[in-house]
């Protein structure tokens, strides 16, 4: 009961706490105490918020050269998001967030590597970001590449990144079947991407999985519909 009442008043000043976030975002930007103030519930919050926003067209109006000249001696984000190339799937436009609010890691098919482990590794442990999201999404080209084996220049070689994915989905069992004609297979193949992906990231970062234990950062999957402009979290 009374733990329950402790648990009401954290959610209702975190509330409280993001309001004032919102309206101190309309003009300026993250500042170095605002992003100590952040834990990683509330990083993923603000994200959440942000994705709300942009699917009720309710986007903040930021002031851009305010953000410009506020960020020009420093930044300090609060989130990285590891997400596809594709032109849909923006990371500061679907989290409706402004400049120096996130790291955008961006490649075909949101895989990592050693460079983009390192840039994680930048971005949370020198940086200061809270949250890693691994963003897939519905109907990626280069998750469908993977599923149908394309062969193209260097294309052949990064496809080979997202391999371990298609081989993970089970179902269906027809090799008819298993290939980018069929969506519903190429978007589980997406979020076992997604899930493979945080499990390398975990497995090949030292860095960042001392950080996870610690407390100090989340890591996260999502999935953004290309058909409805919605980013589901797995949590
Ligand atoms: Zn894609």
């Amino acid at each position: 009961m009374f733990q329950g009442k402790i648990l009401k008043q954290k959610s209702l000043l975190n509330h409280i706490k993001r309001i004032k976030m919102e309206n101190l975002l309309k003009y300026n930007t993250h500042t170095k105490e605002s992003q100590a103030a952040i834990n990683h519930d509330m990083a993923l919050q603000l994200l959440k918020d942000g994705n709300q926003r942009f699917l009720n067209k309710s986007m903040i109006s930021r002031s851009f050269d305010k953000q410009i000249e506020m960020t020009s001696l420093g930044q300090y984000p609060f989130a990285t998001v590891l997400s596809c190339i594709d032109s849909r799937v923006s990371s500061e436009l679907i989290f409706d967030q402004g400049i120096g609010d996130i790291f955008s890691i961006r490649i075909a098919g949101n895989f990592v590597n050693k460079d983009i482990l390192g840039s994680m590794e930048f971005a949370c442990k020198l940086a200061g970001t809270k949250i890693i999201v691994v963003l897939g999404h519905t109907s990626c080209g280069a998750v469908k590449g993977a599923c149908d084996d394309a062969k193209l220049g260097n294309l052949t070689s990064m496809l080979e990144n997202i391999k371990p994915a298609v081989q993970k989905v089970t179902e269906p069992t027809d090799a008819n079947l298993r290939n980018s004609g069929n969506i519903s297979f190429v978007n589980k193949v997406a979020e076992q991407n997604v899930h493979l992906t945080i499990k390398r990231i975990l497995a090949e970062s030292t860095v960042l999985s001392e950080m996870v234990h610690d407390g100090s950062i989340n890591i996260i999957g999502g999935m953004y519909d290309i058909h409805t402009g919605e980013v589901t979290f797995y949590e």
